[in-house]
């Protein structure tokens, strides 16, 4: 069954009364993507350029898609829908935007004499390997077109339809430096099912760092968003090191919860379902701003450093990107850091003091 047959023309269906999407060509919905509709788009650039004042290591992006059935509640990219005139809530995880000639358009902007193959990062926005790449087949082209043109990239996922690709990364990474990174920050089966109710299992994206692994090349994990009082004790953390250890994965980067502007209240609005306990300890956690504050950010590097040693990701190291420290472990180090205690945080310690506004990459 092929996608074009299921696709409807823009406005009937599935398409939201009143959508205004540049480009957009058609609107339509699958069965066997039950409960997403997609919004077949010409792109009119890519790569995409990042702000100039952005404090990632890279200012480059493809981003295939927007929105994305993964639906995790903590998601950074949520209110990037907004600027599509649709909600950073159930729109984000059910309208999706698929670029669907986002290939020609890579391949001829690569092809200008002016392109200086800078490092061109994907899946920092919405993951491009979420369930309609099976369908839509578009990152075979993009990682023919980025190794082609001589330009290094990177590509996050929480995916397992990357194992797909895998002969065609081997081949780019004899042509241009390339790195994978996967995404698995909550082990618990029930816990991720509910939190990330549309991401492959704990499981499935070992298999998928161990058949990275396997294919020869080097990948990296982040154990990002850490959730607190949820997935951030030493016995959660020491079990997923062990088995990212386990899998093979050449380096860990650790990142506590964000929680920037409409993610906030959609964010809040899970846990009081789930963990109504909890809510009022986030709320002193956050207070206004979106980051954790300095005293969680060191209780948590105090007790992560010990565990990536501990599980051969060397001694750790600290790296800041913008205000948001970043604990990170590469393999193959020994080392022994003595752990922190969490610090008691008065009612009210978030209070805004610690609003990271910086750039981060969507860690799944
Ligand atoms: S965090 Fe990543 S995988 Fe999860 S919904 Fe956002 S883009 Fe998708």
């Amino acid at each position: 069954m092929r996608w074009d047959g299921q696709a409807v023309v823009a406005g009937d269906g599935g398409a939201l009364p009143g959508l205004a999407l540049s480009g957009l060509l058609r609107s339509g919905r699958t069965p066997d993507l039950a409960g997403g509709t997609f919004h077949q788009v010409a792109a009119k650039s890519a790569p995409n350029k990042g702000p100039e004042a952005s404090t990632m290591p890279f200012r480059w992006t493809v981003n295939p898609m927007r929105g994305c059935l993964h639906a995790c509640a903590y998601c950074y990219a949520r209110p990037t829908h907004e600027y599509l005139d649709l909600d950073a809530g159930r729109d984000f995880e059910t309208q999706i935007v698929v670029k669907t000639n986002v290939v020609e358009v890579l391949r001829a902007e690569l092809a200008r004499p002016s392109w200086r193959r800078e490092h061109v990062a994907l899946g920092t926005n919405t993951d491009p390997y979420q369930r309609p790449e099976g369908r839509y087949g578009l990152m075979p082209g993009i990682i023919d077109a980025l190794a082609s043109s001589g330009t290094p990239f990177s590509i996050t996922t929480k995916g397992p339809l990357l194992r797909r690709d895998l002969p065609a990364l081997v081949a780019a990474a004899q042509q241009v430096p390339l790195g994978i990174a996967v995404s698995l920050a909550v082990l618990d089966p029930a816990l991720q099912q509910s939190v990330e109710p549309g991401t492959p299992l704990p499981r499935a994206r070992l298999d998928l760092i161990r058949a990275v692994r396997d294919a020869g090349l080097p990948c990296g994990v982040f154990v990002a968003p850490v959730m607190p009082w949820l997935t951030d004790s030493e016995e959660h953390l020491g079990e997923l090191l062990a088995a990212l250890a386990d899998a093979g994965a050449t380096g860990a980067t650790v990142l506590p919860m964000r929680l920037r502007g409409s993610v906030k209240p959609w964010f809040l609005r899970w846990l009081a379902q789930e963990r109504p306990d909890l809510v009022a300890r986030y709320r002193r956690l956050y207070g206004r701003g979106a980051y954790v504050p300095v005293e969680y950010q060191n209780w948590l590097w105090a007790r992560v450093r010990p565990l990536l040693a501990a599980h051969g990701f060397g001694t750790g190291a600290e790296r800041l990107v913008g205000d948001a420290r970043l604990a990170m472990g590469e393999r193959p180090e020994g080392g022994s850091y003595p752990a922190g205690s969490m610090p008691e945080l008065a009612p009210g310690a978030g209070g805004g003091a610690a609003t990271f506004e910086v750039d981060q990459p969507v860690l799944f």
